[in-house]
């Protein structure tokens, strides 16, 4: 059986990470959403063990000390990180995993897991990563400006990755990245058994 991907997308704060990944799971419905832990206090509507699991920052640091994360990072002001758990049963036994994460995270899993997919988000244009930021409304004057000053730090780092996709209309994203996914399961080193099956 082939082991399941390990998908890594990242992209700028407002870019609709959150929303192409939604779409994406209901679409794929053995894909693994890979909860990440936070210390940011939790939107409206953000419900503890859906979107993350809210901790404290001694929490935190219990959970770096207890060798938790398969990655972790400080972003605009607040920690964020990957719980290991689980994880590589879910590859193991086949299933597909998604970790939507910021760049320093995805680069340290790249590190780690050459063999993952790493997919960058890109906004069609600065002008409307602006627009969607604010359209969001979660945000402070503050935050809104942290987030979007990175932006063009983070944009760049994007050419770091293996794919892109331009997050125009959500439907067209989701399905390039259905293609890319699809195009990964073909890769001849993730199929060495079918050869062996024959030869
Ligand atoms: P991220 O997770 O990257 O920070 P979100 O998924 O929260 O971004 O999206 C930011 C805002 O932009 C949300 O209000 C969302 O509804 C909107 N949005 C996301 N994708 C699109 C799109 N393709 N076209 C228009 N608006 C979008
Ligand atoms: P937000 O506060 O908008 O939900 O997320 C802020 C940023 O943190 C986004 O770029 C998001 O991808 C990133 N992020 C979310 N979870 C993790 C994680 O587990 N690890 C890392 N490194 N970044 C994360």
């Amino acid at each position: 059986m082939q082991k399941g991907l390990l998908i890594v997308i990242s992209g700028a704060s407002g870019t609709g990470k959150g929303t192409v990944c939604k779409k994406l799971i209901g679409e794929l419905p053995t894909l693994f959403y890979s909860i990440s832990a936070t210390t940011r206090q939790p939107r409206a509507g953000e419900t503890d063990g859906v979107e993350y699991f809210f901790i404290t920052v001694d929490e935190f640091k219990n959970w770096i000390a207890e060798g938790k994360f398969l990655e972790y990072a400080e972003v605009y002001g607040n920690f964020y990180g990957t719980p290991i758990h689980k994880i590589e049963e879910r590859l193991n036994r086949g299933e597909d995993v998604i970790l939507e994460i910021d760049i320093q995270g995805a680069l340290n899993v790249m590190k780690k897991r050459p063999d993952g997919v790493y997919i960058f988000l890109l906004p069609p244009s600065l002008e409307e990563l602006k627009n969607r930021i604010q359209g969001r409304g979660t945000e402070s004057q503050e935050s809104f400006e942290r987030r979007f000053k990175a932006a063009a730090d983070e944009i760049a780092t994007g050419k770091k990755y293996q794919y892109v996709v331009v997050n125009d209309k959500v439907d067209a994203a989701v399905e390039k990245i259905k293609m890319i996914l699809a195009a990964e399961r073909c890769k001849v080193q993730r199929n060495e058994n079918l050869f062996e099956n024959l030869l």
